[in-house]
């Protein structure tokens, strides 16, 4: 499971910064080897192995975009409309029997393949049908209208997606269109996952009145499954500094990844650090970042190691900056960085410059119809609830002092942020 060398995270300095972080870890890390042929309806979310070329195009006839009567060219009203003979009718998925010939028109239907001779088809709103028959088209359409030319979509043998793309359901859709049952993509990022803390019981043991039940784990585990990483949940380390290391080093051995939560800050029970260090190269970040800022870093036995914080908070935040960029770096998909839209603030806060703040805010339309960013009204990053009432987090810059009440400022919504 080798993926890093010892010193790959030295960089120096104590304070490692959000935009160092994201743009460090796709060049310190390697892409997992190993490949699988997947069928399409399990390959959303799948980091594509090969580059898919068309093998045909699409759509891979010309056809009729719309309902209505399709003519040559040739026979288009120009200034006054004129009447046409209807000679055929054809359906999606079948082909007209006659060609289109001077004044005949042929009744054609959305996704019909057009007749030979027609290059242009009249929508039947635009028509009036005579009692007769015969079709009335008025003057002025453009030649070739409401048609969908062979290969307009895609042409054959273009490169319609690329390896290393994370699939998203329109990609399965382009896929589909091509004939595909299978992609080849590349094998899920094993990722384990420990919760740390003597106060720590899970959810159905027994807790004690001094205990806590394990939330982040399965925070994580569910960040995780929407990455699309295949999870061992390893449960909880008591803060035994032996014991954390043995279980380090033999999950190292198995997985591409060690993800923890908690015990990396700088108290006494923090036996994580010294763990880790005790059987590899732990590089301590101190990121820049609020909440958040113990993140520990380090190498076992060549698999990479994240050691988030233990508030949730901290743990959620650190996770969408320095664990996901992580993981898509290891499944070699490009680490796009969260959208975020302008949002106006409706609150006054202060911060340390040097270091990014996130504020949980909820956003609701204001008078003039922007959005605004109305802060959850207490701070704490153990405050499970604060996430919960939420709707994202508004970005604070590292230059930044604070906002007042009316300024405009990034706003990243939850979904944006672990997707
Ligand atoms: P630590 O980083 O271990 O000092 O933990 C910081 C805070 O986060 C403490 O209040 C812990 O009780 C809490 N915490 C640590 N791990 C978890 C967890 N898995 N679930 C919920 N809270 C936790
Ligand atoms: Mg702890």
């Amino acid at each position: 499971m080798a993926q890093l060398s010892g010193d790959c995270f030295a960089f120096g300095g104590p304070l490692l910064s959000v935009d160092d972080a994201v743009a460090l870890l796709p060049s310190r890390l390697a892409v997992v080897d190993g490949r699988e042929r997947v069928a399409l309806a399990s390959a959303d979310g799948r980091v594509l192995a090969e580059d898919i070329a068309a093998p045909l195009p699409l759509p891979p006839f010309t056809n009729s975009a719309v309902d209505g009567y399709a003519v040559r060219g040739e026979d288009l009203p120009v200034d006054t409309e004129k009447s046409f003979a209807v000679v055929d009718f054809v359906q999606a998925g079948a082909a007209a029997a006659v060609a289109a010939t001077a004044g005949r028109a042929i009744r054609i239907f959305t996704g019909a393949p057009m007749p030979a001779g027609a290059d242009t088809v009249f929508m039947q709103e635009d028509v009036r049908v005579e009692p007769s028959g015969a079709v009335v088209l008025p003057p002025g359409l453009k030649r070739g209208s409401n048609v969908r030319p062979a290969g307009e979509d895609v042409q054959l043998g273009q490169i319609v997606l690329k390896i290393g793309h994370r699939l998203r359901p329109q990609d399965v859709a382009l896929a589909a269109a091509l004939g595909r049952t299978e992609v080849e993509v590349r094998r899920r990022i094993r990722v384990a996952v420990f919760s740390t803390g003597n106060e720590i019981v899970s959810p159905g043991a027994e807790r004690g009145p001094v205990q806590l039940f394990d939330s982040n784990r399965f925070m994580l585990l569910s960040m995780l499954a929407r990455l699309g990483c295949e999870v061992d949940d390893l449960g909880i380390l008591r803060d035994d500094q032996a014991v954390t290391a043995r279980k380090l080093k033999e999950a190292a051995a198995t997985h591409d990844l060690i993800l923890t939560s908690g015990g990396v800050s700088t108290g006494e029970a923090d036996y994580v650090k010294a763990a880790v260090e005790s059987i590899g190269t732990l590089v301590f970040w101190r990121m820049a970042i609020k909440p958040g800022r113990p993140v520990a870093m380090g190498v076992i036995d060549g698999t990479p190691f994240i050691g988030l914080p233990g508030n949730p908070v901290a743990s959620y935040v650190t996770f969408a900056y320095v664990a996901r960029p992580a993981i898509l770096a290891l499944s070699g998909t490009p680490v796009g960085l969260p959208l975020s839209v302008p949002v106006h603030t409706t609150f006054v806060y202060r911060k340390k410059a040097g270091r990014r703040e996130y504020v949980r805010v909820t956003l609701r339309k204001g008078e003039s119809g922007a959005l605004e960013a109305v802060k959850f009204p207490r701070e704490g990053a153990g405050l499970l609830s604060s996430l919960v009432e939420t709707d994202g987090l508004v970005e604070l810059h590292e230059q930044s002092s604070g906002v007042t009440a009316g300024q405009v400022v990034p706003f990243l919504s939850y979904a944006s942020l672990v997707a």
